[in-house]
């Protein structure tokens, strides 16, 4: 294993890839908030199969954070998290000063509109804009052939995919899927604020959401069902609801009753305490095999 380079400028990263380009290699690019954790790691390794080499992003992007958000709190170890890129295969890392990505004078901004609507989009007004215009300058920067996000964000999947392909940035989004903790907690910087006492509350949302996917499995395809079946878990561990919503995967638009061959999502984001959790699954209609 050996330790990433480290890039701290545009002009740094630029020199790099043309070599990469010049010797014909290809690209994949991982951006992260940093504390990274399996899941982050998990994108790493898949990049590492998709391409010849693997760059990352570590950059707690101020833009996407609102004025009452845990921007000056959210965990970092940054040593530990070059240690974890290198044992994922991460050739390089790119750790901007928040100045170098928007410096004064700065005002150029990307939205997305239609997906960036509803959900997180209007819990954390402004989140998706500061998202879509992080990743665009990242992708424009790296200009990788594939570039990989979490579905752990699912929303966030579908307004960069939706981003890449409007912009038309010639770059794979690849979603891969949730890794969780062995009882079903999914893998998140943010879990590091729990205390032991919220860490096993924290199981509330997994629970509710595997519990609708279970009923929908079973045929159940009464989404009012569905969402009382997710709520029940979360009042039992005293979560303070901020959203609970089943969508169409694709336009994120609500659902009433779910339909087979038409792929549908549960997500949640709740409150543990002062910590906001977001957690999703996929609901297959009468699926025989769940994942
Ligand atoms: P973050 O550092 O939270 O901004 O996440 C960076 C990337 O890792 C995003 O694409 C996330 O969706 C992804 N990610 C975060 N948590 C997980 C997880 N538990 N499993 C898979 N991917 C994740």
């Amino acid at each position: 294993m050996s330790i990433p380079v480290v890039w701290k400028t545009p002009g740094e990263v630029r020199a790099w890839v043309r070599a990469l380009q010049r010797r014909g290699q290809t690209l994949a690019l991982v951006p992260t908030m940093g504390f990274l954790h399996e899941g982050h790691l998990s994108l790493m390794r898949e990049g590492g199969r998709r391409a010849d080499v693997v760059a990352a992003s570590i950059f707690v992007n101020p833009t996407q954070f609102g004025p009452k958000e845990d921007l000056s709190t959210y965990p970092r170890d940054l040593e530990g998290d070059l240690q974890r890129c290198g044992s994922a295969g991460v050739a390089g890392v790119y750790l901007p000063e928040p100045s170098t990505v928007y410096p004064p004078g700065y005002q150029t901004y990307v939205n997305v509109e239609e997906v960036s609507q509803g959900l997180d989009g209007d819990k954390r007004p402004g989140h998706f804009r500061g998202v879509a215009t992080v990743v665009a300058k990242l992708l424009a920067l790296f200009r990788p052939e594939v570039a990989l996000f979490g579905e752990k964000d699912f929303q966030q999947l579908q307004v960069i995919t939706r981003l890449a392909a409007d912009l038309e940035l010639g770059v794979e989004i690849v979603g891969m899927p949730t890794i969780r903790e062995p009882d079903g907690l999914a893998m998140s910087s943010r879990n590091s604020y729990l205390s032991a006492e919220e860490r096993q509350r924290a199981l509330g949302l997994s629970r509710g959401l595997f519990s609708a996917q279970r009923l929908a499995a079973g045929g159940e395809a009464d989404v009012a069902k569905l969402l009382a079946a997710i709520r029940q878990e979360l009042v039992k561990v005293q979560a303070r609801e901020d959203y609970v919503e089943i969508v169409d995967s694709s336009r994120l638009a609500s659902l009433s009753r779910l339909e087979s061959g038409a792929p549908a999502r549960a997500l949640i984001a709740a409150f543990i305490g002062k910590t906001r959790l977001i957690d999703n699954v996929a609901l297959p209609l009468g699926a025989q095999a769940l994942s």
